[in-house]
């Protein structure tokens, strides 16, 4: 660790990264119901810094219907999230915002069983990332292993890449019609690589 004060974060950025969390962050290990089964691919730490020292927003957009489900409360998603920052922060890197949509039309759970705006690929949050930020969506990038993912970059106007790390791979080889990724990558450190090209 560095000795040096933390600079403050920015808080307004021009441009963000939105990413997805399953399978583009950590691996895709199902319904993650507990922090301790956070695991970063080798290189997100690495991948995530670049963006930050890039000067971009870095920005978490997570559909998490199994608190809809009742499979697990916010608590779980917060103290998971809490897990994220405190290892991203050992290696000098750190995520904006931890934006993420508990709800679900079928849930189980009243409160949250609702259709809402903030679900993949609906774009609630990029709408919220704008005014906390005051990023510019069409300017930002979408990255995530899932055609949702990609569409979500399609409904705001952003550049999409697709890695194929979670269901990635699977997603590749049945693209729906009406939508396209600017960019399939193997994994997010190339999809950091591919966004700095396009700077
Ligand atoms: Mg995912
Ligand atoms: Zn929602």
């Amino acid at each position: 660790m560095s000795d040096r004060a933390p600079s403050p974060e920015p808080r307004s950025f021009e441009r963000a990264v939105f990413l997805d969390r399953d399978g583009t962050i950590i691996e895709e290990v199902g319904y993650l119901d507990r922090p301790e089964r956070v695991e970063f691919f080798p290189w997100t730490i690495d991948a995530i810094r670049v963006l930050n020292r890039a000067g971009l927003a870095v920005v978490l957009v997570s559909n998490q219907s199994g608190v809809a489900r009742g499979f697990f409360n916010e608590d779980v998603v917060d103290a998971v999230h809490k897990r994220m920052a405190d290892l991203l922060a050992e290696g000098g890197a750190h995520i904006d915002a931890y934006y993420y949509c508990p709800h679900h039309p079928d849930g189980k759970v009243p409160q949250y069983t609702q259709k809402c705006g903030c679900r993949k690929p609906c774009r609630g949050h990029v709408d919220r990332a704008e005014q906390e930020f005051g990023i510019d969506p069409t300017r930002s990038f979408v990255v995530g292993d899932r055609w949702l993912d990609v569409a979500l970059g399609r409904a705001v106007g952003a550049q999409r890449v697709l890695v194929r790390t979670g269901y990635g791979a699977s997603e590749e080889q049945k693209r729906p019609a009406d939508v396209e990724a600017d960019a399939v990558v193997d994994d997010l450190i190339a999809a950091s690589s591919w966004i700095l090209g396009k700077l």
